[in-house]
């Protein structure tokens, strides 16, 4: 069936710049043309092209086909960080990572087949509605966790974990989008990567760092979630550096957020990283079980 040749474009044998064929599974192996879709409207511009709904013909499968520059990609030298991000995506399958299905490209262009995340992006909502209230964060929080878990268990660490990097899916549940800071790695590392306001005091002073990275972003994802900004924020990058650093943690007495939640966001924003709450204890913690939908969907 042509929806399984698409979902499981991923899961052979890695090789995700090929389709399977399910009645000639051994042998045929086709490669994805843009003639396989049909296109539909604009969803979004990024740095380095469009992105459109589409229907995978064959299986009417509706997917986000992200067509991306070679040129543009070539000028900003980021063709290895994409070759990173495709091979590490399309190994993971978690309700709340976006699945890349596959991808394919012609002379002038490369395109990624992307799960189509309906909803659009959590940055919108965030904007509109300011910040979020508990049980909304918490939901959030825990989902994020579960699937950050999931990816340290295969030794991949995001390092770029914010609101820009995450979509909504039909349910309401949130899709961690984008891998291109992602490393797939057994040791330490010390690449300096990421949007400055989310680095930790690891990152920012370019010592080595690991998986706790990501422990550290999903703090700082809670606070602007519950206080609509991010906690180290200011006017100069010199001064949001210098705060990370000396992990100046302030919390405004509005809007009004429990002792449960500013106690959870202290135990995750900690300098040392071998001292931040570990995620499997983020989702035993009060603030987590008492306001977090264990679906991982917010229902409004
Ligand atoms: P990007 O190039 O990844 O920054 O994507 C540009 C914009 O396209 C995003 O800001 C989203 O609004 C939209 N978009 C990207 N991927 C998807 C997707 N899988 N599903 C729905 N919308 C998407």
């Amino acid at each position: 069936m042509a929806t399984e040749t698409l979902a499981g474009a991923g899961a052979a044998g890695g090789d995700t710049n090929n389709k399977v064929s399910s009645e000639n599974c051994a042998e045929e192996k086709l490669r994805w043309t843009l003639s396989d879709f049909d296109i539909g409207k604009p969803l979004g511009r990024g740095k380095f092209g469009h992105v459109y709904l589409a229907r995978e013909k064959k299986s009417n499968h509706i997917v986000a086909l992200k067509v991306l520059f070679k040129s543009q990609l070539k000028q900003s030298q980021v063709e290895h960080q994409l070759r990173r991000e495709v091979e590490i995506q399309s190994h993971l399958r978690n309700p709340n990572i976006l699945r890349l299905y596959g991808y394919f490209y012609d002379q002038t262009r490369v395109y990624l087949i992307l799960e189509y995340a309906a909803k659009g992006e959590l940055y919108k909502e965030l904007q509109k509605c300011k910040y979020f209230s508990e049980k909304r964060a918490a939901t959030y929080v825990a989902s994020l966790a579960r699937a950050l878990i999931y990816c340290h268990g295969k030794h991949v660490i995001h390092r770029d974990i914010k609101p820009e990097n995450l979509l909504i899916g039909a349910q309401g549940e949130l899709k961690i989008a984008d891998f291109g800071w992602s490393v797939h790695t057994f040791n330490r590392r010390r690449t300096m990567c990421g949007t400055l306001d989310y680095l930790p005091p690891e990152m920012v002073e370019s010592v080595e760092h690991d998986a706790s990275v990501d422990i550290w972003s999903l703090g700082v994802l809670c606070y602007e979630f519950l206080y609509g900004m991010p906690p180290f924020e200011a006017k100069e990058h010199s001064d949001t550096y210098r705060r990370i650093v000396k992990v100046d943690l302030k919390f405004p007495p509005k809007p009004i957020v429990s002792a449960s939640a500013k106690d959870l966001i202290s135990q995750m924003l900690v300098k040392d990283s071998s001292l931040r709450l570990p995620l499997h204890k983020l989702l035993e913690h009060p603030w987590i079980v008492q306001n977090a939908d264990p679906s991982g969907i917010y229902r409004g």
